[in-house]
């Protein structure tokens, strides 16, 4: 997509540190690093989300974090990951590019958990939003 900066980045206008690379993805440094090793692994076609993603190259997401991770380990060996992405505004998507984040992590870095990310889970019990999906 024309102004899609990771659109961009896909088609080599603007350089990026590749972490890994395969037929439908691409994984590189996020520019502002929340940790040492902080990557980026996007699809190289433009959805904004999971969403608006064919089966096919959803499915070649997960085996791609591997081998992402895989790189980072042998690189970096880190003590831990966190790994997942922002989905929408309120999920705090900046880039409407799907992009899962992989943040490595250490003993020790100060950082928090999946936890972190909010704590409103609202008045209706667990038992009520269980009932909605059956
Ligand atoms: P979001 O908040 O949408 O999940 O995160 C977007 C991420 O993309 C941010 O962490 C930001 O630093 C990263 N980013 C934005 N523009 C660029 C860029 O031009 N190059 C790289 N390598 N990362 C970028
Ligand atoms: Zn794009």
């Amino acid at each position: 997509m024309k102004d899609c900066i990771f659109c961009t980045i896909v088609a080599k206008k603007i350089p990026n540190y590749t972490v890994y690379e395969d037929s439908h993805v691409l994984a590189f440094l996020d520019i502002h690093p929340r940790a040492k090793g902080h990557t980026v692994l996007i699809p190289k076609v433009h959805a904004e989300t999971i969403f608006d993603l064919n089966e096919e190259i959803a499915k070649s997401l997960l085996p791609a974090v591997e081998r992402t991770a895989d790189r980072i380990e042998h690189v970096l060996s880190p003590d831990g990951y966190n790994i997942g992405w922002n989905h929408g505004e309120a999920g705090g998507q900046e880039v409407s590019h799907l992009h899962i984040h992989i943040l490595p992590r250490w003993h020790g870095d100060g950082g928090t958990n999946i936890h972190g990310i909010v704590n409103h889970p609202g008045e209706m019990s667990v038992e009520e939003v269980g009932a909605l999906f059956s």
